[in-house]
């Protein structure tokens, strides 16, 4: 049988099609395709700027992972100032200390600083006490739900105290798009533009928000990850399911596969749609929340509220 030799290099043997672009590529370009990916993307939404402080938001899963990997790698092409990793423990037991443990062993390896704040000594509960009280109060709220609110806090709590800049998150396109579809459907057509791989309005006491991987499919990220040999958390988290996200997870596979090619499309009709609207959204400028002083758009952020209601229970 002839083996299949790599599109880009032509010397080494290919191992993976990408179906949307006919490229077959051998593990070493496969993986420089990756980091030059990022690196566009980085410049191409100029994300950072030469004497950034960047946090990695690093939950311990694959995506995160492979992101501080690759940041690691080309801050030394990006006259970067430095990198650190943040995570935040929400206290889930039997999987988040997992998550800790391999976040921190990957921040050791590439001797990236790793700081930790939890729930409990930010909120005082503990996100499975959090869904204990949900339980007892039957409010049909979801634990994912407290917890991405709370979460988003604890992210920006903690960037500013190490003093970062920005805080890079994982989202892969795959995320970018079921996150457009899911404003189109719910008609959160506002919340577009500020769904952007760039949180570019500065506003005091916020650290602004960047996604690299934003234009890396999600199948790929995972690959990268393996072909690096990274240790990622696999299982997922008890109190996932989204029941909307899966479905439109699912379709958009069932699409991909069919028609290659359509993501990236989504993903460019996003963009447009987010370019079209740019001048068309109300600024927001943010007060200071009367509980915590934390940026908000009311008067009581939306984590001190939600507090509120669990303290109430
Ligand atoms: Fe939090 Fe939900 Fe993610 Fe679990 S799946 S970490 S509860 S947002
Ligand atoms: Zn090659
Ligand atoms: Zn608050």
């Amino acid at each position: 049988m002839t083996s299949v030799m790599c599109t880009v290099c032509g010397v080494r043997e290919a191992f993976y099609l990408r179906s949307y672009s006919g490229e077959k590529l051998c593990a070493k370009c496969f993986l420089e395709s990756i980091e030059d990916r990022v690196r566009a993307t980085i410049s191409k939404y100029s994300m950072f700027k030469f004497n950034d402080r960047i946090a990695v938001a690093v939950s311990g899963g694959k995506d995160s992972l492979s992101l501080l990997h690759i940041l690691a790698r080309i801050e030394r092409d990006f006259p970067l100032a430095s990198l650190c990793a943040i995570t935040v423990d929400e206290g889930i037991a039997g999987y988040r200390d997992e998550a800790i443990e391999i976040a921190s062993e990957n921040c050791r390896e590439l001797r990236v600083e790793h700081f930790i704040i939890s729930f409990k000594e930010l909120y005082g509960f503990t996100l499975d006490e959090i869904v204990e009280r949900l339980k007892a109060s039957k409010s049909g709220m979801t634990p994912c739900s407290y917890c991405g609110v709370l979460r988003r806090k604890a992210l920006n709590v903690l960037a500013m105290k190490v003093g970062a800049t920005k805080i890079a998150t994982a989202h892969n396109l795959d995320d970018e798009i079921q996150t457009f579809m899911l404003n189109i459907i719910h008609g959160d057509i506002l919340r577009i533009p500020r769904t952007s791989p760039t949180f570019d309005e500065e506003e005091p006491g916020l650290v602004p928000r960047v996604k690299p991987l934003c234009e890396i499919l999600e199948k790929e990220v995972t690959l990268y990850a393996y072909l690096k040999g990274i240790r990622f958390q696999e299982n997922p988290c008890p109190y996932a399911g989204e029941a909307l996200r899966n479905d439109i997870r699912n379709t958009l596979n069932r699409l991909e596969e069919k028609h290659p090619g359509t993501k990236y499309k989504i993903y460019r009709s996003a963009e447009k749609v987010r370019e079209a609207m740019r001048d068309k959204v109300p600024r927001i400028t943010l007060k200071k929340c009367q509980l915590c002083g934390e940026p908000t758009v009311g008067d009581i952020c939306r984590a001190c509220s939600l507090l509120k209601n669990i303290k109430m229970l």
